[in-house]
């Protein structure tokens, strides 16, 4: 599986001046392993992509930086493309057994928090203390392997590392990457912003993946929710694949297909977006 390791070992191959790339961290997880962003590209658009908020689904992780190596650097061009393809190091490392964690040790094979046992995608702030009492009804009040979201928004590291990202580089778009499902959430709380509807129209003619609205616990909390809440800028979570987490690796060439219309998608519709009319 996918893990800290990999991804360290596919950054050094990916051979960023011939590509035309640059990576650099944007913090530290709790136990101080690199958050790494990949930017490519230098146009005045810029998308945010980010994968593996939950350590069972790092295959998202491997398609992600397999997106950046298949990709010509005239793609990229107009727009800045930010991918940060492993937010959750240590949960990642937690399932393959290379960190031992000494409370939740028989939980590691479906372990999808933080080391802290805080799911990163419940710990934003979008309608988090909602979240809170939606989860208390599964029995989930304190750190687990799955959906507890912390004690206050930000709390952990890795999510106030996307925060702080997102204050100094101003996103047109932004986009989770997630499985399973096949399915695409854009809105959040009612609230659909200017600008959604070009994607879901591309996304409609590229991809097969329902466009849909979360229920229940997944609809607060989570990365797309707090950007849009924050931004009133598109943002999309991509539930992609079927099956049960984690995915096994014979589905990763489907993966990677579906999600490169995705993202292929995104670049295209930024990229056709009508300038500001005062400009
Ligand atoms: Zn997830």
């Amino acid at each position: 599986m996918y893990a800290y390791h990999e991804l360290i070992y596919d950054l050094i191959r990916l051979d960023v001046f011939q590509k035309e790339m640059s990576f650099f961290s944007i913090g530290s997880s709790y136990l101080g392993q690199n958050l790494f962003c990949v930017k490519s590209g230098m146009g005045p658009k810029n998308i945010l992509v980010v994968a593996g908020h939950h350590s069972l689904e790092t295959i998202l992780s491997e398609v992600i930086m397999e997106y950046l190596f298949r990709s010509k650097n005239e793609w990229f061009q107009g727009v800045s493309f930010y991918t940060v393809p492993l937010l959750n190091p240590d949960g990642a490392d937690i399932v393959v057994g290379r960190i031992k964690h000494p409370r939740f040790s028989s939980d590691r094979s479906r372990w999808q928090a933080n080391y802290r046992g805080v799911d990163l995608n419940h710990n934003y702030d979008a309608g988090f203390f909602l979240a809170k009492e939606l989860v208390k009804k599964d029995g989930i009040t304190a750190p687990n392997h799955t959906k507890y979201g912390g004690e206050e928004p930000f709390s952990e590291p890795e999510t106030r590392a996307i925060r702080d990202l997102c204050k100094k580089i101003p996103f047109d778009v932004a986009v989770a990457l997630h499985s399973q499902g096949e399915e695409i959430y854009y809105e959040y709380d009612g609230v659909v912003p200017e600008g959604t509807e070009q994607y879901l129209n591309t996304f409609r003619k590229n991809s097969h993946y329902t466009i849909t609205k979360p229920t229940g616990t997944a609809s607060h909390g989570g990365m797309k929710d707090w950007f849009i809440k924050t931004y009133q800028k598109p943002a999309f979570t991509i539930e992609a694949g079927l099956g049960k987490n984690p995915l096994p690796h014979s589905l990763f060439s489907k993966l990677y297909a579906d999600c490169k219309v995705i993202l292929d998608s995104v670049i295209e519709t930024v990229r056709n977006e009508p300038k500001n009319r005062d400009i």
